[in-house]
């Protein structure tokens, strides 16, 4: 059988901290689902459907990848699809302590989900989407930070060029 896992997350935008926990787990799974949370409550730069685009693209040639969008709670569409267990990336304590709240709350809604988590590399370890948002914005440079997709079209979408 299969071994599939849900990655799920914001990806806005997705950073190479994302793709380094989406690479290592297509090692050990034969279907990593990348999952786009569309948050309504959340002001995103980018709209569910460009997050699909861009990981989509930067999946295309990658089997074992595939990429999909979920509105509502994550155990639902873990049920709908079918898949029991969610993967998520730890990079500080307060990372820890909000995934654990998580887990349990998803624990308590569905006891069938097991999440697991992988911890970050060290060299992704500062990396998040904000933090890249307020770097480009300020014209630092990004890097070995985000894929070039994903930077032309933050430069595109913040800055207009
Ligand atoms: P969410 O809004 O659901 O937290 P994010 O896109 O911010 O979505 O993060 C999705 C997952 O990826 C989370 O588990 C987060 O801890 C993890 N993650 C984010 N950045 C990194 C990184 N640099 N290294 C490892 N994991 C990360």
């Amino acid at each position: 059988m299969k071994k599939s896992i849900i990655c799920a997350g914001s990806f806005d935008p997705p950073t190479n901290g994302h793709l380094n926990i989406i690479e290592r787990a297509s090692k050990i799974f034969d279907n990593v689902v990348v999952a786009v949370a569309i948050n309504t409550a959340k002001a995103p730069i980018f709209s569910p459907q460009e997050r699909l685009d861009v990981l989509s693209e930067i999946y295309r040639n990658t089997p074992g990848v595939e990429i999909d969008s979920f509105e509502g709670l994550l155990v639902e569409y873990a049920r709908n699809r079918g898949i029991f267990t969610i993967l998520r990336g730890i990079r500080t304590m307060s990372d820890y302590e909000y995934e654990y709240q998580m887990a349990l709350a998803n624990k308590t809604l569905n006891s069938e989900v097991e999440t697991l988590y992988m911890m970050t590399e060290g060299k992704y370890a500062h990396l998040s989407s904000s933090i890249i948002k307020e770097i480009i914005t300020f014209g630092g440079c990004l890097s070995g930070m985000i894929h070039p997709l994903v930077e032309e079209k933050l430069r595109q979408k913040l800055l207009g060029k």
